[in-house]
């Protein structure tokens, strides 16, 4: 549940909401060490137009390499030359909630609206 994400919590106005999240371990061709996140979430926000809660999903479907330093983070990022691919500085601890936490946070609307706000005064959620 978001609840129980610190900094969820505070974007969300339904903390009941729940997330889907499946991060899966594993290698590329050449061994280096990655994740493979998905995460799914049905959320309400305020719309920043009517101040009234807006539906807002959220999925995002990523790949992220694990470096042990910073060097090394800098190295990989420079040898996969991917804008679409993330490089994770992870010592010997992961800290998996926080990795999803930032999925979600990354992919969420910076001004959550209503496609029509009048419609969703309307029916008065
Ligand atoms: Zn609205």
């Amino acid at each position: 549940m978001v609840g129980d994400f610190e900094r969820l919590a505070q974007e969300f106005v339904n903390p009941e909401a729940v997330l889907h999240y499946r991060v899966c371990g594993g290698q590329d061709a050449r061994g280096r060490p990655r994740l493979h996140c998905n995460v799914t979430a049905d959320v309400e926000m305020l719309c920043q137009r009517c101040l009234k809660p807006v539906n807002v999903t959220v999925k995002t479907d990523r790949l992220l390499y694990l470096a042990a330093s910073e060097a090394e983070a800098d190295r990989l990022e420079t040898a996969l030359a991917d804008e679409e691919i993330d490089v994770l500085v992870a010592g010997q601890t992961l800290d998996l909630a926080g990795v999803v936490e930032d999925e979600i946070l990354l992919n969420l609307p910076l001004v959550p609206m209503h496609d029509d706000c009048n419609m969703a005064s309307a029916v008065d959620v």
